[in-house]
């Protein structure tokens, strides 16, 4: 499994990184901790974890934490992200989908319940018609 413009690391090393992040997940109301880790065009990875709110709607997932981590600091081209959740595979959810769509259509979005089992899909794959201004 091997990234365009990897330069430091693997599907696994990605997903590693994605798993010991979620430690610092914020899910109290859920108890479902996720981590991600976001690797963008110059090789600079981003990690990722949800954060849920006592207002719900303002919970924001693992997937868009990275995002936004790295979107804040200039970065505009991505790779790939790992997701991990703990004893199974998390997809990202639609909001997610589109949130990604919008920079990389094609980012490889690499999931499993453990650095064992892990698949990666193309984000064109989980979101085949994407919405783009
Ligand atoms: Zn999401």
């Amino acid at each position: 499994m091997d990234f365009t413009n990897n330069r430091d690391a693997s599907a696994a090393e990605l997903y590693d990184i994605a798993a010991k992040a979620l430690e610092n997940a914020y899910a109290p109301f859920s108890g479902f901790r996720v981590g991600s880790a976001l690797l963008d065009a110059d090789g600079r990875i981003f990690t990722g974890v949800n954060i849920e709110n006592s207002s719900f709607g303002a919970t924001i997932c693992a997937e868009r934490t990275a995002f936004v981590k790295a979107l804040s600091e200039g970065s505009r081209e991505f790779t790939a992200i790992a997701i991990a959740a703990e004893n199974e595979e998390a997809l990202p959810c639609g909001i997610c989908r589109q949130f990604m769509y919008e920079f990389s259509p094609d980012i490889l979005v690499i999931t499993g319940k453990d650095r064992e089992t892990l698949a990666a899909r193309r984000l064109s794959e989980l979101l085949p018609l994407g919405f783009r201004l």
